[in-house]
């Protein structure tokens, strides 16, 4: 089987050379690498389009798909992924095994609404992945050198859901406020006092409503794919209008949390965000809550996409991933210790101690 890019229009071709274009990342044009042609990236929609989830649950069903992509999966860890280039030679971004391009298949997906455009080029991601793992004195140098592989750096977009919602809900429960008294007990046959906190409990019962506003849940269910918490941050004020183009030279990963799943986890928080404003209402010092009936309308959601350099390297037979985040530059990641740079260390620290212990002497 050939690998074919999908269609004409989606072709980045450079105008000027005719070889493949990139996206350029903090920019809205493509680059072409070999004559330097830069070509913008028009945005047609100046807003997002925020899609009715009630249609795409009910009428549309589980598997709801807009759109095609051409994926991969690995047949090492099993991770998908949507590879926009034509790698002369792939590797999986999640464990560095080789890829088949004769594996690629077309896929039904949710095409998305919006991408946080890679802010970061790989020249610095991979100085960020420099000054890190410099800074760790302790990883062993092989590991070093593997890590700052060009080879081994990929850009991935990863795939989230947000959800919006008018909420309301009414409520019943009750107000604590607290008060306090004075005991009197004896101690070693004598009488003290002492302040005790008590609760005066009122009833109370009410409405509360507002907006919920972009609840991210994460897409991606792959195990490969725990990116620490640390870096999974994005200020999504930087949102823009999807274009495939933005896509160009980089890695897609595939949602693999359904939307009614994502939809799911979504409730819940919104869940939590009413009773925090029910605790609010409720007022005084502690709340309860005995009865919250919520309702949630006009819900809408995005499927989008946030940027993300990974390197996998392989280091006695396990696997390590350093992550950037590709729109702050957040770095994170796991490393083995050297075993003989923490072996000479604590070496020279014996001989150092022992050396002052016979001055001590003398
Ligand atoms: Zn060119
Ligand atoms: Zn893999």
């Amino acid at each position: 089987m050939e690998y074919k890019q999908k269609t004409a229009a989606d072709k980045k071709s450079c105008a000027n050379c005719g070889a493949e274009m990139k996206y350029k990342p903090g920019s809205e044009q493509l680059a072409c690498e070999y004559c330097g042609y830069e070509e913008f990236i028009a945005q047609e929609k100046s807003s997002f389009e925020e899609l009715e989830l009630d249609h795409y649950l009910q009428t549309v069903g589980n598997n709801v798909f807009t759109d095609t992509i051409d994926m991969i999966d690995c047949k090492h860890c099993g991770a998908n992924q949507h590879i926009e280039e034509n790698y002369k030679t792939l590797s999986c971004v999640y464990c560095g095994e080789p890829l088949l391009i004769a594996d690629a298949h077309p896929e039904g997906w949710i095409k998305p609404g919006a991408v946080v455009p890679f802010q970061l080029d790989v020249k610095k991601a991979r100085r960020a992945f420099k000054k890190w793992i410099g800074g760790v004195w302790f990883a062993p140098n092989k590991l070093k050198k593997a890590a700052l592989d060009p080879e081994a750096i990929h850009g991935l977009y990863l795939p989230y859901w947000t959800f919006d919602a008018q909420c309301k809900a009414s409520y019943t429960g009750q107000r604590g406020d607290y008060y306090y008294v004075t005991e009197t007990y004896r101690s070693n046959g004598k009488t003290q006092t002492r302040q005790v906190r008590k609760t005066r409990w009122s009833q109370a019962a009410g409405n509360v409503s507002g907006f919920i506003d972009d609840i991210l849940i994460s897409a991606s269910a792959q195990k490969q794919n725990q990116i620490p918490s640390k870096i999974s941050r994005w200020n999504l004020k930087s949102l823009v209008p999807f274009d495939g183009k933005f896509l160009a030279g980089f890695v897609t990963e595939k949602y693999t949390v359904s939307l009614k799943d994502g939809h799911h986890s979504a409730f819940q928080r919104a869940k939590k965000i009413t009773y925090d404003w029910i605790r609010a209402d409720i007022g005084g010092d502690t709340q309860r809550i005995s009865s919250a009936d919520m309702s949630l309308s006009e819900e809408t959601f995005k499927h989008i996409l946030l940027p993300i350099y990974i390197s996998a390297y392989k280091f006695k037979g396990k696997t390590y991933r350093f992550y950037v985040n590709g729109q702050t530059g957040q770095v994170s990641g796991k490393h083995p210790y050297s075993f003989w740079k923490i072996f000479f260390l604590v070496i020279t620290i014996l001989i150092a101690i022992g050396i002052l212990a016979m001055f001590a002497q003398q």
